[in-house]
């Protein structure tokens, strides 16, 4: 994915102001140019994009364990409601479940 404007304006322009060095090579994954900071070498954007999902993820996990804490303080006492409510509980754990394998592949 080419960089867009926003992009080089949040990520470019305060690296080159906080005294990073850009070299004259490109980033395989999405053709920025790589910069240097205190002898490290990196794409500044690829390393922007991965924090940007992490906190999407983030979002999603907690949006679900909100949910989880509403439903499992509001169980109904009629039975068949109840199994109702258990099974969607368990969709969210199941989910919950799946957010944490893909946190551990990254
Ligand atoms: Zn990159």
């Amino acid at each position: 994915m080419a960089l867009t404007q926003e992009e080089i304006r949040k990520i470019i322009t305060p690296l080159l102001l906080s005294g990073a060095k850009m070299l004259d090579r490109h980033c395989p994954r999405c053709g920025s140019p790589m910069f240097e900071l205190n002898g490290r070498v990196f794409c500044p954007v690829c390393e922007y994009r991965e924090k940007q999902k992490k906190t999407e993820t983030g979002d999603v996990e907690k949006i679900l364990k909100e949910k989880l804490n509403e439903l499992a303080s509001s169980l109904p006492e009629e039975i068949d409601e109840l199994e109702k409510h258990l099974r969607v509980m368990e969709k969210i754990i199941e989910l919950l479940e799946r957010y944490k394998k893909l946190e551990g592949v990254k």
